[in-house]
C-alpha cells in the first residue's frame, strides 16, 4: 500500500546531526550549551528584532512563563482567543486563573477586535480588569494586529502573542512573535520547524529574558548552595534539541516557501470546485507561512460535508483534521465566559485542514488531488 500522507510531519534539513555531534563531542548534553545560545541567536536574527529569545522545553512552557511574568495569579482573568489549540489556554488554568474566550472574525479566523473590546469593557464593569490578552496566529495567518495592539494599549493590558504556528509569518512587514510584551514559539514535531519538542519565549528586554531563564532553571538564587526565594520550573531547552533547531533554522525559509506552494496547490485544485473556499490572506498586509492549508465547505453548494471529505481521504490513508474546536465549546472550559457570536463555531463545523507538509512529493499531491476531485465529482 502507498505511504500515509500526514497533515504535517517533521522534515529534517541535513545539518541537524552535525550540531548534535558537536554537542556529544564537547559533552554539552544538558539543558544549556552552545547550541542553545546559537539557536536563540538564529531566532533573533530571523525575527529581525532587538528582542531577546529564550529557548524552552515547549511552547506551552513559554506561555506559562509569559503569564507568570504578566503577574497572573489565582483568581485572575485572562483573555484568550477561543479558536485555538488547547495549549493556548491551559497555562491560564495552571495558574488558577479563568480564561475569558473571544470569538474569531471571518477574515483571519483569529481574535475579533470588536468582541475583544466588548469583553474588556464588560469584565471591567463586572469588577475585574483582565491581566493579559492571548492572541493567536492560527495556521500561520497573522491576526488583526493593528486593531488588537491598539485595544491592548488603550486598556493597558499586556498582549501575549501565541505565534506557535506562525514562525515565518509577518504582518505589515513585521515578523509574528514581535508584537506583544511576550511572543511564544513552538518547535513541536508537527510545526513548521521542529526540535522534536521545544519552544521559545520572545522577550522585549534582556531583563525579561534573564527572568525567563531564571524561572525556567528552577529559580536558583545566587549562592554556592541551592537557595530559592521563589517557585521555579524545569523548562529550559536541552542542548541536543537546540542542535536540531540550529539545523532546522538553516532551512526555515525553504520550509515557508514549500508550505506556501502547498497553499497554491490547493488554490488551483479548488478553483473548479464550487462551494469550497481555501483559507487565504485578506490583503497584502498579511503574509502567512501557511503552516496548514485549510478550507471551508458549504454543503448546500458542494453537496458534501467536511466529514464526507475527511472520511474519503482517510480511506486512502490521507490525514486531514477538522479546524480546531473552539475552547468555549470544550467540556473542560464549559464554565468560562465567552464573548462573540458563532464565527468560530461555524468554522469548526465546516472547516478542514489538509496535508500541508513541506516534504510532500509530486506523487503525494497527485494522490491528494485525485481523491478530492473524486469526492466532489457531480
Ligand atoms: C503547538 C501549539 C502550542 C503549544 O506548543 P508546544 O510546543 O506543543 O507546547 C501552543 N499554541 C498553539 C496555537 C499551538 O499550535
Amino acid at each position: 500500500m502507498a505511504n500515509k500522507i500526514w497533515l504535517s510531519s517533521p522534515h529534517m534539513g541535513g545539518n541537524e546531526l552535525k550540531y548534535i555531534h558537536e554537542a556529544f563531542d564537547e559533552n554539552w548534553v544538558a539543558p544549556l550549551g552552545p547550541n542553545v545560545n546559537g539557536f536563540e541567536g538564529d531566532l533573533e536574527n530571523f525575527l529581525h528584532t532587538n528582542f531577546k529569545v529564550a529557548a524552552l522545553s515547549a511552547g506551552t512552557a513559554a506561555l506559562h512563563l509569559a503569564l507568570i511574568q504578566c503577574g497572573v495569579q489565582n483568581g485572575d482573568e485572562v483573555i484568550c482567543q477561543s479558536m485555538t489549540f488547547s495549549a493556548s489556554a491551559n497555562p491560564i488554568a495552571y495558574l488558577g486563573a479563568t480564561p475569558v474566550f473571544i470569538d474569531s472574525e471571518k477574515d483571519t479566523w483569529n481574535m475579533c477586535p470588536i468582541a475583544l473590546e466588548e469583553a474588556i469593557q464588560d469584565r471591567i464593569a463586572k469588577g475585574k480588569t483582565p491581566k493579559a490578552i492571548i492572541v493567536v496566529h492560527l495556521y500561520g495567518m497573522p491576526a488583526k494586529m493593528q486593531e488588537i495592539t491598539a485595544i491592548a494599549q488603550k486598556y493597558n493590558i499586556p498582549l501575549i502573542e501565541d505565534a506557535a504556528e506562525a514562525l515565518g509569518s509577518n504582518y505589515k512587514g513585521k515578523a509574528c512573535g514581535n508584537f506583544g510584551k511576550f511572543g511564544i514559539l513552538s518547535f513541536n514535531g508537527n510545526k513548521i520547524i521542529t526540535t522534536s519538542g521545544g519552544g521559545a519565549l520572545v522577550c522585549q528586554s534582556q531583563e525579561d529574558k534573564d527572568q525567563t531563564v531564571f524561572l525556567s532553571t528552577q529559580a536558583r538564587d545566587n549562592a554556592p548552595h541551592y537557595q530559592h526565594s521563589q517557585i521555579g520550573y524545569n523548562y529550559r531547552m536541552s542542548n541536543i534539541s537546540a542542535g536540531i533547531g540550529r539545523g532546522q533554522m538553516e532551512v526555515l525559509e525553504d520550509r515557508v516557501d514549500a508550505r506556501r506552494k502547498m497553499h497554491n496547490f490547493y488554490l488551483n485544485l479548488f478553483q473548479e470546485i464550487d462551494g469550497v473556499e481555501v483559507f487565504h490572506e485578506p490583503n497584502d498586509d498579511y503574509y502567512s507561512n501557511h503552516w496548514l492549508s485549510a478550507i471551508t465547505i458549504d454543503p448546500k453548494v458542494s453537496g458534501k460535508t467536511r466529514e464526507d471529505l475527511r472520511l474519503a481521504l482517510l480511506e486512502d490513508d490521507i490525514e486531514s483534521r477538522p479546524l480546531w474546536k473552539p475552547m468555549h465549546l470544550q467540556p473542560v472550559f464549559a464554565q468560562a465566559p465567552y464573548y462573540g457570536k458563532k464565527v468560530a463555531e461555524e468554522l469548526f463545523e465546516n472547516g478542514l485542514c489538509l496535508p500541508s507538509g513541506s516534504n510532500l512529493s509530486d506523487a503525494d499531491r497527485a494522490r491528494i488531488a485525485q481523491k478530492i476531485q473524486e469526492v466532489f465529482k457531480k
